[in-house]
């Protein structure tokens, strides 16, 4: 699903990824962790295709294709996905609206026939309930107003209705409340599936209770210093980074 070689990135003239390299599979969840500036949202953007975030160095494999040949939004299309740890807020433009625009540019990019706007309510609004979010939220304009843990939560609601092939959380679990965790963790849970891949990024290891990987990475310094299993999460809340780093140097 993913193969990442050799990944070098830098912003603004500046190195941040010094040599990634990971191979995710179908069905796998592989969490990220590591201290704040280490680079974690860097390489999301990078994956997302942001604008400013220059590749030096190494390719990207994703679906059998050349990620990084592939613009943002066919990235998109193709079925890759970026929550973002800042979610943006879009004044003017209705939740629904704006997700069904979404939906229906893949849709049409992938060949297959567009929802009217009747379909479309129905079907968001289905989804909307599975994680509780109330059908006014559909209605009000993008993040705008919106506390912390409903950005988040409306993050998890664009993921579930665009299905994505490649989900990336950046810090999905950040400022929530253990009720709405459960929520967004019940989210992804219910994405999980064989064809599905997803890089869950967090800082903590909480999340991870809930959402269980099957691989855990730590990036320090733009590089994977460690890999292991879920065990190597809960070493991390025991211990805190400080001393993984000093094992790696
Ligand atoms: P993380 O998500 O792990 O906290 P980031 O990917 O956000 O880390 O940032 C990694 C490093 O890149 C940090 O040192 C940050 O200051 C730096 N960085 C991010 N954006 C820019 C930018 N636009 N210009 C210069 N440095 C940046
Ligand atoms: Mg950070
Ligand atoms: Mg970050």
């Amino acid at each position: 699903m993913l193969e990442i070689r050799d990944l070098h990135a830098e912003v603004d003239g500046k190195e941040i990824l010094k040599g990634i390299n990971l191979t995710v599979e179908p069905g796998e969840v592989h969490a990220i962790m590591g201290p704040n500036g280490s680079g974690k949202s860097t390489l999301s953007y990078v994956l997302a295709g942001r604008d400013g975030y220059e590749v030096t160095g190494g390719e990207v494999i994703y679906d059998g294709k050349n990620l990084l040949d592939l613009a943002p939004e066919e990235r998109a299309c193709e079925g890759v996905f970026l929550a973002f740890q800042y979610p943006v807020e879009i004044p003017g433009v209705a939740g629904t609206t704006f997700l069904r625009h979404s939906v229906n540019a893949k849709r049409k990019y992938q060949g297959e026939a567009e929802f009217d706007a009747m379909e479309f309510v129905k079907f968001v609004r289905g989804k909307a309930k599975d994680l509780n979010m109330p059908d006014d939220m559909l209605k009000r304009a993008v993040n705008v107003g919106f506390s912390g843990g409903e950005k988040k939560r409306n993050e998890t609601l664009q993921m579930a209705v665009l299905e994505p092939k490649l989900a990336i959380l950046d810090e999905t679990d950040s400022g929530l409340d253990i009720d709405a965790l459960k929520l967004v963790a019940d989210g992804v849970n219910a994405l999980r599936a064989p064809e599905r891949a997803m890089l869950v990024i967090t800082h903590y290891q909480r999340l991870l209770d809930y959402v269980v990987p099957d691989k855990v990475h730590v990036l320090a310094n733009g590089r994977i210093i460690k890999s292991g299993d879920k065990s190597l999460a809960l070493e991390l809340e025991e211990h805190g980074y400080a001393h993984i780093l000093e094992a790696a140097a």
